[in-house]
């Protein structure tokens, strides 16, 4: 963000190519479409009026109720992990400021997100259709059963740390279908992929270390 006399850049690209260039290809976050719709989203529309200096920090940041959107960094590289193609139908659980939604809503071709907190839901429903994005479904409730209506997903990613894998969700992956999810305690957690093989087989492979905000509800603490 320019500081001094008429603002150049109101929609803040030049600040999102650099936290491209300088956060997020350098740690290895290589998909085209990955870097395509990091660069497209407009990441300070999902923060507040307080935290606007910091929206292409290389952080995470408050959004109220105790939580926060993650870092840019994580959101790139978890849904990079999801390896979605642009036909996908994807569930994410844990919408917040629904950044990471929206980002997904770039890179396949429908999202259903569910967050607990109806405020940050309905926060992130008006920033989702102000900027048009008409592809995302939103629910506010427990997501740790899922969305059965819409039930199965070519890909799902939990936002927020889970003590186990919530049976419920794993059970809602297509043939194929992978599931991103930091498992452990409540500080750290291990982030995980699991994928379901054709056969109907489980494949984890464990991707990184990282910390988030947990994951409350009836398959989650
Ligand atoms: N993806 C978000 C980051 C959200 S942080 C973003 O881009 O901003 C994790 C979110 O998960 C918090 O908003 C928290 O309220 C929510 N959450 C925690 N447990 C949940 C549950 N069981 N179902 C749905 N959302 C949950």
């Amino acid at each position: 963000m320019s500081c001094f006399g008429m603002n150049k850049d109101p929609d803040r690209i030049n600040e999102r190519k650099r936290m491209v260039e300088e956060q997020i290809k350098v740690r290895g976050v290589s998909d085209e479409r990955v870097i395509k719709a990091m660069l497209e989203v407009p990441r300070h529309r999902f923060v507040a009026p307080s935290q606007q200096v910091f929206a292409y920090e290389d952080q995470p940041l408050p959004i109220g109720y105790g939580q926060t959107i993650s870092q840019p960094y994580i959101v790139a590289f978890m849904i990079e992990a999801l390896e979605t193609s642009p036909s996908d139908r994807v569930l994410e659980i844990g919408t917040g400021s629904g950044y990471a939604a929206a980002v997904l809503s770039r890179v396949a071709a429908e999202v259903y997100s569910i967050e607990t907190v109806a405020p940050l839901a309905e926060g992130a429903k008006k920033t989702i259709e102000d900027l048009g994005y008409t592809n995302v479904s939103l629910r506010t409730g427990d997501g740790t059963k899922g969305w059965p209506e819409a039930a199965p997903f070519d890909a799902i990613l939990i936002s927020a740390g889970a003590p186990v894998v919530p049976e419920s969700l794993v059970g809602q992956l297509t043939p194929g279908g992978r599931l991103v999810i930091p498992v452990g305690d409540r500080i750290d957690q291990r982030l995980l992929r699991i994928t379901r093989s054709v056969n109907g087989e489980l494949q984890e492979d464990e991707l990184a270390i990282v910390r988030f905000v947990p994951l409350i509800g009836a398959e989650g603490w």
